[in-house]
Parts: C-alpha cells; structure tokens; sequence
C-alpha cells in the first residue's frame, strides 16, 4: 500500500513535470512560428511580393522540422488584384498615411492625379440632386465621398457611380472607421474606376485630394498549400487540421499586413499539433494542412476540396482553426451538419476540464476554409476566438506582433488533443 502511494506521488509528480514541459515546449515553439511568419520577411503573406509563398516553403520545412513522415506542396492558380508600388494620397496637400488614414478596396484600378470632392448630403440625400451637382463643371473627374454603409443602403443610385459611361466622376471615396481594414475577398478582378477606404476624420472638409497609387493584377498566380502527414497504424480514416497561412500582403511597397491573429496564430497551432502526433503515434492517419488564398476568397481549401490528396468520405472529422491569437475565454464555432454528433463531445470535454468559459456555436457560413468540406457533408469544426482584445486589429496592419495574445493556444490545442483521444 505504501509502495502504491509512493508509486502513484512519484507517478504525479511526473506526469505533472512531463505536462508542463511538453507544454512550455509547445508554447515557445508556437511563439517562435507566430513571430516568423509575422515578421516583414513575409511581407503579410500576400501575392505582389510573393510573401504567401515565401511562407508556405518556410512551413514545408517546419513541418520536417516537427518530425512529420512527409510534406508535399498542392499548387493551385489565382487571379489577383495587388497593390505593389505607390500608395500615396494627400487631402489638401496633407500627405495621408498608407493603411492608418486610407486603403485601397481590393478591386480597385491604380489612380492618378488630383480630383475634386463632392461630398454627398446624406442628410437630405436625394440622388437627383446628387447626380444634377456631379453634371456641374467643377465636379467633372471628382471623387464621391459618402460613408460606406450609406452607399450600401443606396446602391442603386451609388452603382450608377462605378459606371463610366453614367457619370463622369473619377472615382469613390467610402469612409470607413478607424482603424481603416483591408479586404481581399474579391480580389479576383479590377473595377473600372478607383474606390478608396478613408477615415471619416482624414476626408472631413476636404476640397481636393492628390492620388498615385500603382495597382497590379496578376493572372494565373501559382500558389500552394502545404500538406503533411503524420501515419497513424490505421489508413482507413484520418483526421484533417486546417489553418490558412496566407494574408492580405501589401498595400503599397512600404506597408504590408503581418497577419499574427489572421492567421499565423492557427498556422502555428497546426504545426505544433503536427509535432505533438509525430511523437505520440495516432491510431489513424492525420493530415496537416496549411491553405494559401484563404482571404482571396478560400481558394486554396477550395481547390483542395476539390481535389482532396484522401477520399473526402474516409475524413473523420476536420478542425478547421483560424484566429485563435486573441484572449476572449468564449470560443467561437461551426460545424457542418455531419460535425453535430463531434460538437457534442468538444462540450462534454469543455465542461469536464473548463478550457473555455463556453463554445458558443453559430451558423455555418463562407468565412474560412472549413466551408468547402462542410457543403461537401464532411465532419467539421471551425474554431475562432470570440471576439476578444486582437479583434478590433482585424484585417489592419496593427494585427501584428506587437498585438499578439497567446490565452487561447492551449486550450485550443488540449480541446483538440482530447476530442482525438474520445471521438
Ligand atoms: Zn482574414
């Protein structure tokens, strides 16, 4: 009895020894790969600059590094808007700031010159009006001013302002709070005239506005996702876990989008997960699987989904884990219908160990790379910090390092690591 109870503190003391270590180990080794793929040698892991691929062959040899039995690169082709070079805007000769002041909407042409402002009256807005003021001589060639979500309440009349043979306008001006985002969802095309996000603060009053920003679309862009695998003793099944490590790269030479939250933070779980299976033998296969074009509108899980390394069927269950590099304790989830029975057991194993103060599931919808396999009835969660103090970052170029929060790393990563062991 005695030796028992010497056994089993001997036992604890261990194992407690054995957990901590394994986990302060996993900590700085995800630190290590948020802070990397952050850096500006990624340039946020974009297209102009080939940032996003240059991220995709530093996971491949992360991925080796982690003990995985093979790594192997899909290539899939793009066609996206970039803005590389220039990106200059002045308010009455106020020089303003790439990224904190202004943006470019992801399918805006490049623009040069110096146009006039009309600033729409939303308050006694009728679009006779407007469109009789922008026939006057001097608002020839302007740009329209209007908060965004005013145009989008109107945008039959504001639609007009896209066309060039409508109105003769230059462009548009949609001020937006700050600080100012970033999309690039719809990057897949250019527009015909320029649209510009601007802080409503930074356009205020303002007559003329001074442009030369360069934009660049490129056609059939080759990128990649990067695949790797763990063998479990069975290949019959496997696992699938998904993180997207591209971003929204440059706007202009000088500024670019780091990406830590988006997602550099499920990238590096995803690689330490792939550490943690290469050392603990699965019972099935287990897939790995960084997507590129992810903010391009989930190309790369598309393609992948599309043409899946592993019979779609033979899937287990995927875990889908973008955003995690923020510190609300409410965990945000999706599932697909085939996922029900799964999150069933995440919140049997939320409730017995108190990972999160709760899953709070929504809706299934088109926003991260679980969505192609959900419509396609393969069982999947998406898993997304609640928003927490990095949120308001989202999409800016203050998601970065310096903003980066690490509370929900390792309940993500055990909450997974035990739905493994139960499911
Ligand atoms: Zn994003």
């Amino acid at each position: 009895m005695k030796r028992l109870l010497v056994f089993l503190l001997v036992f604890a003391v261990f194992e407690t020894f054995h957990e901590t270590s394994l986990q302060a180990q996993d900590l700085v080794h995800y630190k290590r790969i948020v802070k990397e793929l952050s850096s500006p040698k990624y340039q946020g892991r974009g297209y102009a600059r080939h940032g996003a691929n240059k991220a995709g062959k530093y996971l491949e040899k992360e991925f080796l590094k982690a003990g995985v039995d093979e790594v192997v690169c899909q290539p899939f082709k793009l066609d996206i808007n970039t803005f590389p070079g220039e990106m200059k805007m002045w308010a009455d000769g106020k020089r303003l700031k790439a990224g904190v002041d202004f943006s470019m909407r992801e399918y805006s042409p490049g623009v040069y010159g110096e146009f006039p402002v009309y600033h729409v009256d939303t308050l006694n807005f009728d679009p006779d009006q407007m469109f009789a003021d922008l026939a006057k001589p001097e608002y020839a060639n302007c740009m329209v001013v209007c908060e965004f979500w005013f145009t989008y309440r109107h945008r039959e009349a504001f639609s007009r302002l896209q066309k060039p043979d409508e109105c003769t306008n230059a462009g548009i001006i949609y001020t937006w709070t700050s600080p100012i985002k970033f999309y690039k969802a719809y990057g897949h095309r250019v527009v015909d005239k320029p649209i510009i996000w601007i802080t409503p603060e930074a356009i205020e009053g303002v007559k003329s506005v001074r442009l030369k920003v360069d934009n660049k679309f490129l056609k059939d862009y080759e990128c990649f996702n990067v695949i790797a695998k763990v063998q479990g003793r069975r290949h019959d099944s496997c696992y699938l876990f998904t993180a997207h490590y591209d971003h929204l790269g440059n706007l202009g030479r000088n500024v670019y989008y780091a990406g830590a939250n988006d997602n550099a933070s499920g990238t590096a779980t995803i690689v330490t997960l792939a550490a943690y299976y290469a050392k603990n033998r699965p019972e099935y296969d287990m897939y790995f699987i960084a997507f590129s074009g992810e903010d391009a509108n989930l190309r790369g899980s598309e393609y992948f989904a599309k043409n899946p390394i592993v019979p779609l069927e033979q899937i287990k269950y995927l875990f889908n884990i973008d955003m995690i590099g923020d510190d609300n304790p409410v965990q945000y989830c999706e599932t697909s219908d085939e996922g029900l029975r799964g999150f069933a057991v995440f919140e049997q194993i939320n409730n017995e160990y108190r990972y999160f103060k709760a899953l709070n599931r929504g809706e299934l919808a088109a926003n991260s790379d679980h969505y192609p396999f959900a419509v396609r009835h393969v069982p999947c969660i998406f898993l997304e910090n609640q928003e927490g103090s990095a949120y308001p970052y989202y999409h800016t170029i203050f998601d970065n390092w310096e903003h980066a929060v690490f509370d929900s790393y390792k309940p993500v990563f055990k909450l997974v690591r035990d739905f493994v062991a139960r499911y």
